[in-house]
């Protein structure tokens, strides 16, 4: 049996409903992410595993305990949200020690605990600083060791680095699987942004509208969207109504939607002969560079189309140029629903 089991959980507010028989099994030391637009239910989940939140109906299951009942203080579960939520007066020495004073934990021990918690989160230096004295990031750590310290069953994430500038994000993402990876603690971490999802997670859960619209790993996601709401929702798919796929393209196609990848398509001021899928004189009416690729968006009888090539510096495709495009019929993911 997984580690954490979440099983048919319904919640509703009122007449919305929030969770609709949402279930996810994590194994034991997994970060998953619950990914997913904002209002998609990922809060609603979170807090319900916390204990934040009552269910209307179905189980939370820890190391084989059922916890759907438990107060949230007896369900050895951690949490670290988007607002940093710590004590103002109270050093951050002070801060990661609470929790374990409350258990009336003896002093050495505390403080042998709150220096190894200290050095995880690389904050030793600032053990006598306040709140006010750190940056959002260094104080988004000493959240973390404030949770960790406790030795939580689960730790939990809400939109944890959402606040924070990009370059500290990407920093924080890094340590935050470090960390979870070194302690082997199962985690689920909460976030509406595909490309964290990506970066931090084991395994994927993307939720619409109360429930799980697909799951797998990062790979999985982006490589083999089912249907067309991942593709939007994972990236920068090209995604194309079978009405416009048929005009432009010039061919049948038996699906709802075709999503394709702007890497895969081939663009290129030359001729080309007889590629399945092609379109001849497009123009260019964006380029952009984005660091190691350059995106051109290209546009015919109102279509438009991006494409992204390797940012090679041999590239001569211009703004206003006409440009011949195909795509290659095996990278076309065919999507029914
Ligand atoms: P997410 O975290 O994915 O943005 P939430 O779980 O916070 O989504 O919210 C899901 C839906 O439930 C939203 O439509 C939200 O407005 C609604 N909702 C959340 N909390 C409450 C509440 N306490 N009372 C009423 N509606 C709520
Ligand atoms: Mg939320």
């Amino acid at each position: 049996m997984s580690y954490l089991v979440i099983k048919d959980v319904e919640k509703s507010y009122g007449d919305l409903k929030v969770l609709k028989k949402t279930s996810l099994n994590i194994e034991k030391g997994k970060l998953i992410t619950l990914l997913g637009p904002s209002g998609s239910g990922k809060s609603t989940l979170l807090r319900s595993i916390a204990g934040l939140e009552s269910i209307d109906n179905g189980s939370i299951i820890v190391d084989g305990v059922d916890i759907t009942n438990k107060e949230p203080k007896n369900r050895d579960v951690g949490m670290v949200f988007q607002q940093y939520v710590l004590f103002p007066n109270m050093t951050v020495y002070d801060n990661i020690a609470f929790g374990l004073k409350l258990k009336n934990m003896d002093k050495n021990t505390v403080d042998k605990k709150v220096k190894e918690a200290l050095a995880l989160v690389e904050l030793s230096n600032k053990a006598t600083s306040y709140p006010h004295q750190l940056s959002g990031g260094q104080q988004q750590r000493v959240a973390l060791a404030r949770s960790i310290i406790l030795e939580p069953k689960i730790l939990l994430f809400d939109e944890p680095l959402s606040a924070l500038d990009r370059k500290i994000r990407k920093n924080l993402q890094v340590e935050i699987k470090r960390i979870q990876r070194e302690l082997d603690i199962t985690s689920v971490f909460v976030t509406h942004d595909q490309e964290e999802a990506m970066i931090m997670s084991d395994e994927i859960y993307l939720m619409n509208n109360g429930g799980i619209e697909q799951k797998g790993s990062p790979q999985e996601l982006y490589n083999h969207p089912k249907t067309s709401f991942v593709a939007k929702f994972i990236g920068t798919y090209n995604v194309f109504s079978k009405e416009d796929f048929e005009k432009h393209f010039k061919s049948n196609i038996n699906v709802k939607e075709v999503a394709i990848r702007p890497e895969v398509i081939q663009i290129t001021k030359d001729n080309i002969s007889n590629e399945e899928y092609n379109l001849k004189d497009c123009t260019v009416t964006d380029v952009s560079v984005i660091g190691n690729t350059i995106r051109y968006e290209v546009i015919k009888d109102g279509f438009i189309i991006n494409i992204d090539v390797i940012n090679d510096d041999i590239q001569d495709i211009k703004l206003g140029e006409k440009v011949n495009i195909f795509v290659p019929k095996e990278k076309c993911i065919f999507l029914e629903k």
